[in-house]
C-alpha cells in the first residue's frame, strides 16, 4: 500500500472494526512523508470465510 499522493510507503496504520458489524474493517492511514490521510475499507463478502476480504480503496480526506 502506498500513499496515493507522494508513493511513498513510509505511514502509519490505525485500524479500526466497527463492534456491531464486524464483517466490516476500516484501516486509517496517515502518510508520514506529506502527512496525506487516506484509508481503506474492507468488506468480509463470505461471512464462512475468514480471509475473504475485499479490499476498497477510499480516500477519507480529512478524517
Ligand atoms: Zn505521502
Amino acid at each position: 500500500m502506498r500513499c496515493p499522493q507522494c508513493g511513498s510507503s513510509n505511514h502509519r496504520v490505525e485500524v479500526s472494526r466497527p463492534s456491531m458489524n464486524d464483517h466490516v474493517i476500516y484501516r486509517y492511514r496517515q502518510c508520514k512523508d506529506c502527512h496525506r490521510r487516506w484509508g481503506t475499507y474492507e468488506v468480509l463478502l463470505d461471512y464462512f470465510d475468514k480471509d475473504a476480504y475485499k479490499q476498497l480503496l477510499i480516500d477519507f480526506g480529512e478524517w
